[in-house]
């Protein structure tokens, strides 16, 4: 689910369209809160894309709690 980028940061394996797998993510994740609404970009409410905590990346995300997670 998480690769080590070149920053050094934990980023999403999954890129910008693994709609399945982020909100399968979400829905364990027990840090998931929800963006405001312009920024959701999934269908599902539940996804790591509507996240307040997501850190888009130029192909995938970070997460600001992923140490947590
Ligand atoms: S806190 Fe991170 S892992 Fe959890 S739902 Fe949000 S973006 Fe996904």
């Amino acid at each position: 689910m998480w690769f080590t980028n070149q920053r050094g940061e934990e980023e999403f394996t999954g890129g910008q369209d693994d709609w399945a797998g982020a909100a399968r993510l979400a829905s364990t994740c027990p840090y998931f809160n929800p963006d405001v609404e312009e920024e959701f970009v999934a269908d599902d409410p539940v996804s790591c894309y509507n996240c307040r905590y997501r850190r888009w990346s130029t192909g995938s995300f970070t997460c600001l709690k992923k140490d947590k997670a």
